[in-house]
């Protein structure tokens, strides 16, 4: 499967929160830390594997959440809740 690299913009305020690297052209739902290309402070994360130590994607500047730790380095993204643009 082809995959595009997109950044995730926080939908309130448009501040970057991270640059992935997206299989298909679907949705996003689940977030893989393993596929997070930016920040370093976020993908550094995917080798923890508890789901209580991961904190939730919060913009830095306005407080909107965009994803909730799930089990195994995976966020359940928050619909209607981040813009992304693709990354040319
Ligand atoms: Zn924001």
């Amino acid at each position: 499967m082809a995959s595009q690299t997109i950044d995730i913009l926080c939908g309130q305020c448009g501040m970057f929160m991270l640059r992935y690297q997206k299989k298909g052209s679907g949705q996003l739902i689940k977030l893989y830390l393993e596929r997070v290309v930016e920040p370093d402070s976020l993908s550094r994360l995917k080798s923890v594997s508890i789901k209580s130590e991961l904190p939730a994607l919060i913009c830095s500047d306005c407080g909107t959440r965009i994803g909730l730790p799930q089990k195994g380095g995976t966020y359940r993204m928050i619909k209607g809740s981040f813009r992304r643009k693709a990354v040319k």
